[in-house]
């Protein structure tokens, strides 16, 4: 079957990022194989879960996408609380969304009081790499430095439309997660 209870693991991830980036998509895809080609805004604090299965690992990952008009510090701390991994997504074809990456690190890192976890798994994905290249107005290799030097673990660029990268992505996420997991066992 594939329900939480196979699992030996379970583990909490908050996606954040700015409005339109495709957050919901994503998480839509990793969880319920579905791609909404239509726009609509999330309303409600919104989760999926999924089994990711990772060197005869499995572990049940519940997935919290942020809840309608994305704003700085607007969700409550039941959002943030508990979570093992955070996703920081921008689109790649909107520079504002990759600059207010900072502000929704430093927002979960207050409102998820991580301050003192100096490993805490952040990952940075570029969503909609399937769109034009002369499109893509954030290069990956700033992105890269960017992920690099604000203490994320990992940068993907991904299309939650085309599916690409999106699990390889979601198993980094686990894996950095088991890690930590099994370190403290
Ligand atoms: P959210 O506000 O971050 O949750 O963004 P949504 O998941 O609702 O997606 C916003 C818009 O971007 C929708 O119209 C989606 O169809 C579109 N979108 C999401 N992911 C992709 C992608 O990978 N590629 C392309 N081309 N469009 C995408
Ligand atoms: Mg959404």
């Amino acid at each position: 079957g594939g329900g939480s209870f196979d699992a030996k693991y379970h583990t909490k991830v908050t996606v954040l990022g700015s409005a339109a980036v495709g957050k919901t998509c994503l998480v839509r895809q990793l969880c319920f194989k579905k791609y909404q080609e239509t726009y609509k805004v999330t309303l409600g604090a919104d989760f999926g879960a999924c089994l990711a299965h990772l060197d005869g690992t499995v572990c049940h990952v519940q997935i919290w996408d942020t809840a309608g008009h994305e704003r700085f510090n607007s969700m409550g701390p039941a959002f943030y609380r508990g979570s093992q991994a955070c996703i920081l997504v921008y689109d790649v074809t909107s520079p504002k969304s990759f600059e207010d990456l900072r502000e929704w690190k430093e927002s979960f890192e207050e409102q998820a009081d991580i301050a003192e976890d100096e490993d805490f798994p952040f990952i940075v994905v570029g969503n909609k790499c399937d769109l034009p290249k002369e499109d893509q107005l954030v290069p990956e290799a700033k992105a890269a430095r960017w992920a690099r030097e604000n203490g994320c673990a990992a940068h993907f660029l991904c299309s939650a439309k085309e599916m690409t990268n999106v699990h390889a992505m979601l198993l980094d996420v686990v894996r950095l997660v088991l890690k930590r997991l099994k370190a403290r066992e």
